[in-house]
């Protein structure tokens, strides 16, 4: 499902480089669950951005169902997002001036398909999360945990092979976040969906199938990693795949 290569990600900063991702190297089983954790600064949110293409690496690659993103263009890289990749952002990034509703349309919107097709299965969506009471509340007229959920139907309107959540409880108090966990694992026990969740939660970390520890921008312990070592930055083909377990 999601293969990184060697990724290396180094910002410039005043005169010297500062390398804040170190050939880190993994290979992610389609269906799984996997926690990214570390102290704060390790590169968690770096690792992410580029994973989910949103950013471009100074070295390495990252291989989506196959899909080389470094080598893709914006254009075709918002193509393969659209279709594939699912983002949960710890700060919700609801667009203010639309609706519960039309902010989980939005991602299917940017395709082009038509109104009534999307808000159906956006409604859908919102009951799952239990919020089929809120679907015209704007999101000032929401609370944090409720705003989260609808983070969570926006992230899934468009059926993504993979999600990406950077720290998605971390802006709640810790019932409302156990209530978003579930949402995401039911969510991934249903649609098969491949979760990655970056968070500082002990618990949430323990609930995914593997955890991956970074530190100083570099792997300190996989729980998945194979016996060949991937951790090491080694490149393996179909190798990892196989030997994973949980
Ligand atoms: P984490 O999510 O694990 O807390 P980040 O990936 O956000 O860590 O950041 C890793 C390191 O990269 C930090 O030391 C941070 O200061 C640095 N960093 C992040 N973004 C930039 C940037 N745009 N320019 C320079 N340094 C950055
Ligand atoms: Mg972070």
């Amino acid at each position: 499902m999601l293969k990184v290569e060697q990724l290396t990600k180094t910002y410039q900063s005043g005169s010297r480089p500062l390398t804040v991702l170190n050939r880190v190297s993994f290979d992610i089983d389609p269906g799984t669950t996997c926690a990214i954790v570390g102290p704060s600064g390790s590169g968690k949110t770096t690792l992410l951005g580029l994973c989910a293409g949103l950013d471009q690496a100074t070295s390495g690659e990252v291989y989506l169902k196959g899909h080389a993103l470094q080598q893709l263009d914006e254009e075709r890289l918002a193509v393969i997002r659209n279709r594939h990749i699912g983002f949960i952002f710890q700060s919700f990034q609801l667009i203010p001036t639309l609706t519960a509703l039309e902010n989980v349309m939005v991602p299917v919107e940017l395709r082009g398909v038509a109104y009534d097709d999307v808000a159906g299965e956006a409604e859908r969506l919102l009951g799952e999360v239990g919020l089929a009471g809120r679907m015209h509340h704007y999101p000032a007229q929401l609370s944090g945990g409720e705003q989260q959920r609808v983070g969570i139907a926006r992230a899934f309107i468009h059926k993504p092979d993979i999600l990406f959540a950077d720290e998605p409880t971390g802006n709640l108090d810790s019932e409302t976040g156990e209530q978003i966990e579930d949402i995401l694992f039911d969510l991934n026990a249903k649609e098969g969906t491949t979760l990655v969740i970056v968070t500082h939660d002990p618990d949430l970390a323990a609930r995914c199938d593997r955890v991956i520890r970074l530190k100083g921008g570099e792997i300190a312990s996989d729980t998945g990693a194979s016996q060949y070592g991937t951790s090491t930055g080694e490149t393996l083909e179909s190798s990892t795949k196989s030997t994973v377990t949980s």
